[in-house]
This record gives structure tokens, sequence and C-alpha cells, in this order.
């Protein structure tokens, strides 16, 4: 059933959108609601004012309203994920404005937690019911690119004194791009997944004056890397799996920012809008795939396109304050697709 589901997935790239709740200080605040999931089954959400002046419906492949849980996400998240298995590269992403549930998506709680985790937990138990038909290793790695630079998230947690070492993509063969130095640590249970995912979370705060200003301004990155053997024929893959929290989106006004804060800025709008320019190109089938124009397409190359699979998460606001970013987040997501 699994190997159908996974069949089922017509095409290479999807777009899920999910929309937080209202926060209780927006509640107190008697915050209107801008977004509408009657007909979410069909994949549809609908943003409106509420005095009437606009109405526009959008459709995806799958519309998560603030009622769904991180389970619901993740059942219809998990034929992707497994495809790994299988030989298949894959990307998710998780895209929009700060504070809308990129990382509640990806990283989630302890009570409630995120695809990444849920991710490991599923791949552990197909390789389990595959046992004696399949051997797989798994490696993981976590990075961050921050000013179009990679850091290893790993590696700084390990070796404090060679934090500083930059990281480049290399293309060592044909098609195949590698970081040479990257951390990859061996994972063979949950356990072991669970320090290394808290390992990384931790290391991404260092050195960051305010943590959260950080993480709205980097890229943060889980690859998951796959040798898969097939002990019937012998076959051999070699696939990764990323896992993507993005910079937020929201657009930095240019006149509040100067030297480093501008840099920052332009690179933030640089690196979203060639991943934007590549995940279109790649929908249209055009012949020439942008990927040198920032470090996270260059990054992510092997994995997008061909016969890779993509998904991306649009998070979104239902305030109506946030009107504005929202729709910027949902033509993004509707261009991709
Ligand atoms: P981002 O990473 O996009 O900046 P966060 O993931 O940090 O946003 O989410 C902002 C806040 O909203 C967090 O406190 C988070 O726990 C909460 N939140 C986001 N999405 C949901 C959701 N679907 N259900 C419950 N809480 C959510
Ligand atoms: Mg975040």
């Amino acid at each position: 059933d699994l190997y159908n589901k996974v069949i089922e997935l017509k095409g290479n790239i999807r777009v899920f959108c999910r929309c937080r709740p209202l926060n209780s200080e927006e509640i107190a605040g008697g915050a209107t609601m801008a977004v509408e999931f009657e007909s979410a089954k069909d994949g549809e959400l609908t943003v409106k004012s509420s005095h009437g002046s606009f109405k526009k419906v959008f459709k995806f492949d799958s519309v998560f309203s603030p009622e769904d849980d991180q389970e619901r996400v993740f059942e219809k998240t998990s034929p992707l994920v497994v495809s790994v298995l299988d030989g298949f590269n894959v990307c998710i992403f998780a895209y929009g404005q700060t504070g809308t549930g990129k990382t509640f998506t990806m990283e989630g709680t302890e009570e409630a937690r995120g695809v990444n985790f849920r991710t490991l937990e599923e791949l552990f138990r197909v390789i389990r019911e595959r046992q004696g038909m399949f051997k797989y290793e798994l490696t993981v790695s976590v990075l961050e690119v921050y000013n179009e630079q990679i850091r290893d998230l790993l590696l700084q947690e390990s070796h404090p004194g060679v934090a500083a070492k930059r990281l480049e993509v290399r293309q060592v063969a044909e098609g195949v791009h590698h970081v040479p130095g990257l951390v990859e640590a061996n994972v063979s249970n949950m356990s072991e997944v669970w320090e290394v995912l808290q390992t990384g979370s931790k290391a991404r705060a260092v050195g960051a004056t305010n943590a959260n200003e950080h993480s709205s301004r980097s890229h943060c990155i889980h690859c998951v890397m796959v040798k898969g053997e097939n002990l019937v024929n012998g076959e051999c893959t070699k696939s990764k799996l990323w896992l993507v929290d993005l910079s937020g989106s929201e657009r930095v006004a240019k006149t509040d920012a100067q030297g480093d804060r501008l840099k920052e800025a332009q690179s933030i709008n640089r690196s979203l809008s060639a991943l934007g320019d590549v995940i279109s190109a790649l929908a249209t089938k055009s012949p020439h795939i942008p990927f040198r124009n920032s470090k996270l397409t260059h990054l992510l190359q092997d994995s997008l396109g061909g016969d890779s699979k993509t998904l991306m998460f649009v998070q979104i606001s239902p305030n109506e304050n946030d009107v504005g970013e929202t729709l910027c987040s949902l033509n993004f997501a509707s261009r991709v697709r």
C-alpha cells in the first residue's frame, strides 16, 4: 500500500498551505480572520477583507486549517518522505512570513513534534518493515545558510573552535554536488536522531544576539542521506531528503535597512526569489534552471528537478492585519505550482 501511495503522487511539485490559529494575544485584541476554509477539503482557501472590498480563492494540493494538527499534516506528507527509501531525492520547504508556523511545522515542539522528527520515525518504521529485503544506512547533517554562507551546525557543537570554517558546494561528478567537510552523523535509532536534532537547534542560536531574529533571517536545513541496498538483486541506491525551514518571507522595508542589515535583507530576498525562480522554471519545464543564483538552490541542485520530489509548505497567518504578507505568500506559492 505504501508503494501505491507513492505512485499516486502525480508530478513532482506539491504545494500545501497551512494556516496557524490566531494566538491568545490576537484573540484578546479582537483580531479578525481574513482566511476561510469552507472548501479546504478540495484544497481551497478564501482570503477576504471584512469590509468586503476583495475576495480571492487559492487552490493547492492540500490546505490545512488552524484545526489541523501535526498528525494530520504528517499523514499527507509521509508518502513523499518515504519515497527517499526507494531512491528518490526529496525536498521539503516551509515558506512564509515570520510567525506563521514554519518552525512549528518542521521542528514542532516536544508535545507536538513536527515533520523532521516524524519523518525519521517513519523512515525507521519502514526500514524495519523491509528488513530482510533491503538494508539501509542513514546519516543526518544539520546546516544553516545565512548571508549566503553555509554553516555546519553539527560541527560547531563538536568543535567550537572551527565554527567559522566556510563550507562550499562542490560538484564532484556530473549531477553530484557535495559539501566537503560537512559532518554526517550516523543514526540508527530515534534516540540518536533526537540527539542530533537537538544539537543542531542548540547550535543555531549560538552567537546570535537575538535568536528569533536570527532564525527569521537564515535557512535551517536538515539533510538525511540514505544508502539503500536491495538484498534480493544487489541493487544499490543513494538518495537525499532535505528538510528546509526557510528564512522569513516578509518584505524588508528598504528605507529602514542600512549597512549589514541591508546586505542581509538583500541576500534573504535573493535566496528566496532564487528558490522561487528555480521551482517555477522546473514546473514549466524550462530548459535553463538557474540553480547557481543562490547558495540554497546550489546546495539543493541534485535534489530539485529530474525525478526528485518537492513539497512546499506555504505558511500563513489568519489575521486580517497580516493580509498583505499572506497574499504575497499565496501568490508566490501559486507561481511555483
Ligand atoms: P515561524 O517559524 O514561521 O517564524 P513559528 O513556528 O515560530 O513561526 O510559530 C509562531 C508561533 O505560533 C509559535 O509559538 C508556534 O508554536 C505557534 N504556532 C504556529 N503554528 C501553529 C499551529 N498550527 N498550531 C498551534 N500553534 C502554532
Ligand atoms: Mg522559525
